[in-house]
């Protein structure tokens, strides 16, 4: 178990330092390691170092993703591929106001549209809905009205297919998700709630088809009862709580989120999935932090004390068990930040803005050096959001403002 992450031996809080003379102080205390140095910045200089690297990090991906003019499209996913750089570049836009990012984000969407029309998969992360989306939201932006209206047409035009998983990466709240993205973006109705309110019923008819005792909602993907964020109850459940539900379907909600706080590991850990014995995945994708980012909306939604407990009890997990072999955001370091992000963004408790700057600091410290000796997975798409740098270079975008910090693709 001990080799998927590395152990983590960062105290459990430093105390940051204001002024420049106490700087000078804090320095003399962190000695010569870089990383405490790093964790015991005054958060603005700090903040200064996340831009900067996730800047030039930027440069990288666009140079290896899509080069000068554009290289062709192979995976144009927003999870693995060119829609990943798109969206990076997005939100670089969003920090810097850079016009060029956001031209850079239209033309990477462009060459990723006629692709992913064939592609059959209607998802943001990995599917159609995605170029859609954010091929709407980008043309919005650069104010060229008529890709705007190509892209939220050819929107309205994905069909799903009766078939379709429930999940998030391939299923209907990876469509739900996107519809919310454009409202977001766009404007409340754009995509009306009426469409989006019979997605969500044939979700919760098939959660309540596949439900047990004690457990209300449940699905399947391929066979498996999944419980994470990428294939399972904690992505679903996350989705569905943006919806308008009714009274009946809000129970179902919060008794599904109590059967899995129940029936966790001892560890506190949550099984990957229904039959999941072993107790190893700490990711986004399964494990804590994927359902800690679930119970932490939940608290946020609801008020239920109990969700916000189990959402710090998952979030110790994270932190002990989470400093992961690998820099990406479904099954990385970068993700597992988020955990941190969202617990500080609903309490305001500094300690658990540290805990995501450690683990960002961790990141911007030793990455490179531990991906280049091979001890640590660079990823299967080394430059991609959801496997590779890009997911870190989001992060440290993300970690400028840490109070609007997002699960990019993820969090609304
Ligand atoms: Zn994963």
């Amino acid at each position: 178990m001990a080799d998927r992450f590395f152990p983590n031996v960062m105290p459990d809080f430093v105390s940051e330092m204001p002024t420049l003379s106490s700087t000078n102080l804090a320095e003399q205390e962190a000695g010569s390691d870089p990383l405490m140095k790093l964790l015991s910045m005054p958060y603005p200089s700090l903040s200064q170092q996340f831009k900067r690297v996730a800047l030039d990090l930027n440069e990288t991906i666009v140079k290896e993703t899509w080069g000068v003019s554009g290289k062709p499209v192979h995976d144009f996913t927003l999870y693995s591929g060119a829609l990943g750089t798109a969206f990076l570049l997005f939100r670089a836009y969003q920090i810097t106001n850079d016009e060029n990012d956001l031209k850079l984000c239209c033309r990477i969407v462009t060459a990723c549209d006629s692709i992913s029309l064939a592609s059959g998969v209607v998802t943001l992360i990995c599917g159609r809905a995605g170029v859609c989306a954010l091929g709407a939201v980008a043309a919005k932006h650069v104010g060229d009205k008529w890709l705007l209206s190509h892209y939220l047409s050819q929107f309205k035009e994905i069909k799903l297919p009766s078939n379709l998983p429930d999940e998030l990466l391939y299923g209907r709240v990876g469509f739900l998700w996107a519809c919310l993205f454009l409202n977001k973006h766009i404007g409340e109705g754009t995509v009306p709630s009426l469409c989006m309110r019979a997605v969500a019923d044939e979700i919760i008819q098939n959660g309540r088809a596949l439900a047990k005792r004690q457990c209300p909602l449940m699905f399947e993907w391929y066979g498996e009862k999944y419980w994470g964020a990428a294939h399972g109850l904690a992505g679903i459940i996350h989705v569905l709580m943006d919806i308008k539900l009714k009274p009946d379907e809000v129970e179902d909600v919060k008794n599904t989120l109590k059967y899995m706080i129940n029936n966790r590991f001892p560890t506190g850990n949550y099984p990957a999935s229904e039959e999941d014995r072993r107790d190893v995945l700490v990711h986004w994708c399964h494990g804590a932090p994927g359902v800690a980012l679930t119970l932490v909306k939940a608290a946020k939604v609801f008020g239920d004390s109990e969700f916000l407990k189990a959402a710090k009890d998952a979030a110790e997990v994270v932190w002990n068990r989470g400093l992961l072999k690998r820099v990406g955001i479904c099954h990385g370091i970068s993700g597992n930040a988020y955990v941190f992000l969202s617990l500080y963004q609903l309490t305001g408790n500094v300690e658990f803005l540290y805990k995501a700057k450690a683990f960002a600091c961790f990141l911007l410290d030793r990455a490179h050096m531990l991906i280049s000796r091979g001890e640590m997975h660079g990823g299967d798409s080394p430059y991609s959001m959801f496997e590779g740098i890009g997911g870190m270079a989001y992060l440290f975008l993300d970690m400028i403002e840490p109070s609007e910090a997002k699960f990019p693709a993820y969090e609304i």
